[in-house]
């Protein structure tokens, strides 16, 4: 891992950079490359606007690690309010929830209610319920927590990350779920103990998991999300899926892709053009900041438009 990607996930856990940065009008600006506004109209009405382009949508409120049982009952009504909303618009969407937002740390039991609370709720919306996938000291409770969830309601997915060690043997666990799983590369500061420091060593890992993964929506009907821009690796899948017989169409036994707001937004639109199933993040809320440092992390250039504009 690059040196400035170290310092960029390292300050993306800096409360006090946090305060700073967010009150300096340039970064509220500059945000909004990658997201469309920090309120829920904002981002409903990105979503109807991708959907006038064919285009679905995933929305999630930003905000991780919170610190109290209200703060987390809050989060949970907050997408109960976005789920009737997606319902009431009849938009193309689903959500994608933050485990630690919803009070992982502080009272598991309570995050296993909210999330039922939450498939059962997208369930009405005729939505669906994805969860991410945070640093890997949480991944023992995010998987648990799906499974739970899994056998109450189907219509919920989970995140898994290319660049973690465990990730062949999770996804070999849950294969005979006929899981709905969205495939990343990894957006955290990891230890090379846990995850491959080497970025070619990450896109190996994604092709290879990838393959798997739409072997498994061959096999048992799981859903195959490729969570990521980069064109290459979603080409050699697309092959690898046209070989096994399945659509682009998305759904369970399928395979789609999705993508971040703002990024490559060119290639959402040819992809859909295709027939592939794509679906956009759109993330919002005022806890930007950590989420910004990833993005700009996950590459450089994006960092020296900010410092540009930051001397300019
Ligand atoms: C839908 C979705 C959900 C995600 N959920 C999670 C999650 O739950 N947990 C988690 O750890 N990570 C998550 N991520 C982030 C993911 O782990 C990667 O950090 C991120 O997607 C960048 O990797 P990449 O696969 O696009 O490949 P890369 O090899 O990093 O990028 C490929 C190309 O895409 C473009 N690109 C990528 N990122 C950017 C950027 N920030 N700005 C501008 N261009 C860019 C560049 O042209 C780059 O060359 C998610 C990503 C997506 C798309």
């Amino acid at each position: 891992m690059s040196l400035a990607r170290r310092l960029l996930l390292s300050a993306s856990r800096s409360a006090w950079l946090a305060r700073t940065l967010r009150q300096r009008p340039f970064f509220s600006r500059a945000v909004r490359r990658f997201m469309p506004g920090e309120d829920l109209p904002a981002a409903l009405d990105a979503a109807a606007g991708l959907a006038q382009g064919g285009l679905g949508s995933v929305l999630t409120h930003l905000g991780e690690q919170v610190t109290s049982r209200d703060e987390a009952d809050g989060v949970r009504d907050h997408y109960q309010r976005v789920l009737d909303e997606i319902r009431r618009r009849e938009l193309p969407a689903e959500i994608s929830v933050k485990l630690t937002h919803l009070g992982l740390e502080l009272d598991p039991r309570a995050c296993r209610q909210h999330l039922l609370a939450l498939a059962a709720r997208a369930a009405d919306a005729r939505s669906f319920l994805w969860i991410d996938m945070e640093e890997s000291r949480y991944v023992d409770a995010t998987l648990e927590l799906y499974r739970a969830v899994r056998a109450a309601h189907p219509g919920v997915g989970v995140c898994l990350q290319a660049y973690l060690r465990r990730t062949p043997a999770d996804l070999e666990t849950l294969g005979p779920l006929a899981p709905a799983i969205r495939l990343v590369k990894g957006a955290y500061n990891e230890s090379p103990a846990a995850a491959f420091p080497k970025k070619r060593d990450v896109d190996a890992a994604y092709g290879a998991l990838g393959a798997r993964l739409l072997d498994l929506a061959a096999r048992n009907g799981a859903r195959a999300v490729f969570g990521t821009h980069d064109l290459g690796l979603i080409a050699r899948l697309r092959d690898r899926a046209l070989g096994l017989g399945l659509t682009g169409g998305g759904g369970a036994g399928g395979y789609e892709v999705h993508m971040l707001y703002g990024i490559r937004a060119a290639a959402q639109r040819a992809l859909a053009l295709e027939g592939v199933a794509v679906r956009v993040l759109i993330s919002y809320g005022a806890h930007w900041f950590p989420w910004y440092m990833r993005r700009l992390a996950e590459r450089p250039a994006n960092v020296w438009f900010v410092v540009r504009h930051l001397l300019g």
